[in-house]
């Protein structure tokens, strides 16, 4: 058995949080390859160090003095370095850094410090290997991930190796410049290595006890869900479920191994499983509950649209004309319904509307603003009736106005539209009916 073990920012703070992975790691001989996060928050009102250095970054680049604030950053690995008792200087690599700074080596290149630092005291700490993903992690000329090239050349250089550290969130272009993932990124690194292994299983340690039905900061204390599949986690994040990056799902997918998302500071829950398919039941009939709000709907009314073929097209093509991407577009006979971003649209809504008149000849076209979207998800949706007619009369108990409705063919998700203002009380009725009034 081989395990991928990621480390979010917070399990890797301080010099106390490292001894907690590390014991983690120590504690299971199958947790072999280790990928780290650049030192978090250690208490609220603290500053991430990837933070630290963009904004020491940007100072260098308006051509001002950033000594002080990389000192800070340098500060705050020599406090982990002491606590651990290690002999490592980073006096070196500062001192590259500080010339790399000089000649505008890029955001990129000085985000990803933050990883490849803590990596270098993770593996000294470790006694494992050092292997900069500069060298394993590849993009292509565009830009994008290259995850076959990736694959080839991590596979090859951990083949045989029995234990690795591998910075996440960055990796490289064919000709060394260092390119980053979006933020968050580590999430992904941790999956790339688990498919280049094989791992059997990828183990994500952050500060949380794995995925919760719905967000704490609605629910007090809400309910940790056990297992979720791919899918399941995918429509939840879209729509808002933090704690793990969207894209880190991709490589894992490829090769069917599960991701175990598990906190550092309780390593005796088993956190949430998630896994491509399961036969096993979630223990209420929904998975998880997540939102947004900032949408705004434009509804466009035609009469005899249900009979003229194209119209959906040309009007999707007016949002297409100006970069707009969609949400939902529920129909009915004579109208269909965009959903889109608030803050996409704004500032280019009047020339949509005028693009629709133009190229669809519609009747009337009405904006409505400050709308949000609940994703109520769950695989067991499918197999039980009734599930869509308890969240309405639950809205309606709650006295929500539901303003659209859009369950997707797969049956894994019930979208419900509305009104910002209604946000939090919708999500309180569905986890109360689904989950409270099940305990
Ligand atoms: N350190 C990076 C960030 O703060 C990447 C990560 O932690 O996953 O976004």
């Amino acid at each position: 058995m081989k395990k991928v073990v990621k480390f979010g920012g917070s399990s890797l703070a301080s010099a106390e949080q490292f001894r907690k992975a590390a014991d983690i790691i120590h504690a299971d001989k199958e947790r072999r390859y280790v990928v780290p996060s650049a030192p978090g928050k250690r208490f609220p009102a603290d500053t991430k160090v990837t933070d630290m250095l963009y904004s020491c970054y940007h100072l260098a680049e308006e051509g001002q003095d950033y000594a002080g604030e990389l000192k800070e950053i340098e500060a705050r690995y020599q406090e982990i370095i002491d606590g651990l008792g290690l002999s490592l200087s980073l006096k070196e690599e500062f001192e590259t850094i500080h010339k790399q700074f000089q000649e505008k080596a890029g955001e990129n290149y000085a985000a990803s410090r933050g990883e490849y630092l803590n990596s270098i005291i993770m593996a000294a700490f470790l006694g494992y290997e050092f292997i900069d993903a500069a060298q394993v992690i590849r993009f292509d000329e565009n830009g994008d991930f290259d995850p076959e090239v990736t694959n080839q050349i991590l596979g090859e250089r951990l083949k045989g190796m029995e234990h690795a550290v591998i910075p996440g969130f960055y990796g490289a272009f064919a000709d060394g410049r260092v390119k980053t993932f979006s933020r968050g990124g580590s999430d992904i690194t941790g999956s790339i290595v688990a498919r280049a292994v094989r791992a059997d299983v990828y183990e994500n340690w952050t500060d949380v006890s794995g995925f919760l039905v719905a967000d704490p900061r609605i629910i007090e204390n809400p309910e940790a869900i056990e297992t979720i599949t791919y899918k399941e986690l995918r429509e939840l994040s879209y729509m808002g479920a933090g704690v793990f990056h969207e894209d880190a799902i991709f490589p894992v997918r490829r090769e069917g191994i599960p991701i175990n998302i598990r906190n550092t500071n309780k390593p005796e829950n088993a956190g949430t499983w998630i896994v491509e398919s399961t036969c096993q039941k979630s223990r209420y009939v929904i998975t998880g509950i997540a939102g947004k709000k900032g949408f705004c709907s434009v509804n466009i009314e035609k009469a005899m649209m249900n009979s003229e073929i194209g119209f959906g097209r040309k009007v999707l093509q007016a949002f297409e004309d100006y970069g707009i991407s969609f949400e939902h577009v529920p129909s009915g006979i004579d109208t269909m319904t965009i959903f889109v971003h608030q803050d996409e649209f704004i500032d280019k809504e009047q020339k949509v509307v005028s693009a629709i008149h133009r190229l669809a000849d519609p009747d009337s076209i009405d904006i409505e603003a400050d709308l949000a979207l609940v994703a109520v998800v769950g695989r067991g949706m499918k197999s039980t009736r009734g599930t869509a007619g308890r969240i309405f009369s639950a809205l309606a108990h709650a006295n929500v106005n539901v303003k659209m409705i859009d369950q997707g063919s797969s049956e894994l998700n019930i979208i419900i539209g509305v009104a910002n203002d209604d946000f939090e009380t919708a999500i309180k009725a569905v986890y109360d009916i689904f989950v409270v009034s099940q305990l």
